[in-house]
């Protein structure tokens, strides 16, 4: 789960990280009252969506030549032509692609003066099983085009999870971003803090691009985006409360409503298939023949009649599937609920495209006999490679 830059601002502060004062805004005529609260005398106008590369993004209704979704002002006109420009428009940025997102909030923020901008994060190592602090002092600009063409600017510094943050993983820290004086007092004290927040929280990724260096000498948090792991929201209702489902899609959302682990992607290929393993080499093996897959989807071990009815909708209400591959081993699910499953929401919802069945395990043969005998047009298959033969050669025929 993502939250917005304020959000996220408010919780690291909340923990003693040092951001700006800032006013997020929902309408135009709010703007000018929180401005004056601020004080001045720079603002920053800035685009709360979950998606970064704001600053260098484009407003669909605007001119070319337009600011971006990060803008400063010197006075509160200023201030106010940006507000009226930004709200409600769509920004399109590296990272929402083509179709952009809707600005329906603004924070407004006392700007700074930048003496260098850095790039940290923390996230949790793969390779190591740790939580690392990623750290560059390369920061403000696209990271991933740091990390391909100048790897050597980028430092990785592994946090042991008995002792935390210690001394020397701070100060460490501090040498990979030449911090020195007030801003080197200023990092031992925040990365640890930052790696309690992210602990705490049970954060998966939290990225501050950039963390700055002001000309007085001392560290702030500019910029910041969080997400948290969604297998440990049960134990944090605070951050439950900072969802947004307006940035979210609408068939993830429909999903989670019944516990189906679904993920809306590019392709055409709809596929429904239970356990994560085998949705995800049903999704390789797609790609192996050629095609894309429009999700993963994994119903779960547990799954009734009505989940899979459920699963089998929201694929549908995808106008990208042009067919759907139905792969299912039965062990604890038997192949004849998933049959009637399918069957019901065919029924339900209709079937415009392809649909390729491939059942194995538990009640196979009374699985694939309900299909059988439905009279619908479902085309079965025997193994996960002839079935995925088949559900992309429908595709291309189609
Ligand atoms: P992003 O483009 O979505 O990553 O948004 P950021 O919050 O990182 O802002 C983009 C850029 O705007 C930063 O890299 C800064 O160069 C600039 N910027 C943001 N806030 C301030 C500020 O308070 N003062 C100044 N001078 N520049 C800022
Ligand atoms: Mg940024």
């Amino acid at each position: 789960m993502n939250i917005h830059e304020y959000q996220a601002k408010k919780l690291l502060a909340s923990y003693g990280a040092p951001v700006a004062k800032g006013i997020p805004i929902f309408s135009k005529e709010e703007a000018r009252k929180a401005a004056e609260e601020l004080g001045g005398p720079l603002w920053v106008v800035k685009s709360q969506i979950h998606a970064g590369g704001r600053g260098k993004g484009k407003f669909k209704e605007l001119p070319e030549d337009a600011k971006g979704g990060v803008r400063l002002a010197f006075d509160l006109d200023e201030m106010q032509a940006h507000v009226d420009e930004m709200l409600g428009n769509t920004l399109v940025t590296k990272q929402t692609g083509p179709a952009g997102k809707q600005v329906n909030q603004l924070y407004l923020e006392d700007g700074a003066d930048i003496e260098r901008e850095l790039y940290l994060s923390l996230l949790v190592d793969r390779v190591t099983g740790q939580v690392a602090f990623v750290v560059s002092t390369e920061g403000g600009m696209d990271i991933e085009a740091v990390a391909e063409e100048t790897p050597e600017k980028i430092h990785n510094i592994s946090i042991d999870p008995d002792a935390g943050v210690t001394e020397a993983n701070a100060s460490a820290i501090c040498d990979a971003l030449k911090l020195d004086g007030d801003a080197r007092a200023d990092g031992m004290k925040l990365f640890p803090i930052l790696y309690k927040a992210f602990t705490e929280k049970d954060m998966s990724l939290l990225e501050i691009n950039p963390l700055i260096v002001m000309k007085d000498g001392h560290l702030r948090v500019l910029d910041a985006k969080v997400s948290f792991d969604g297998n440990a929201l049960f134990r944090h209702p605070d951050i439950v409360e900072l969802r947004d489902l307006t940035e979210e899609d609408d068939k993830e959302i429909e999903a989670s409503k019944y516990d189906l682990a679904y993920i809306a992607l590019d392709g055409t290929i709809g596929c429904m298939v239970n356990g994560a393993g085998l949705a995800m080499s049903t999704m390789d093996i797609i790609k192996l023949y050629g095609e894309e897959p429009a999700n993963f989807l994994d119903v779960g071990g547990g799954a009734n009649a009505e989940k899979v009815t459920a699963a089998f909708k929201i694929i549908t209400a995808d106008p990208n599937v042009k067919g759907i591959l139905v792969n299912i081993f039965g062990g604890i699910m038997r192949c004849d609920v998933i049959a009637e499953g399918v069957l019901t929401a065919v029924k339900e919802v209709g079937l415009d495209v392809p649909l390729v069945v491939r059942l194995e395990g538990t009640k196979v043969a009374e699985g694939k006999k309900l299909i059988e005998e439905s009279g619908l047009n479902v085309i079965p298959a025997d193994d996960l490679d002839d079935a995925a033969q088949k559900i992309v050669a429908a595709v291309k025929g189609a």
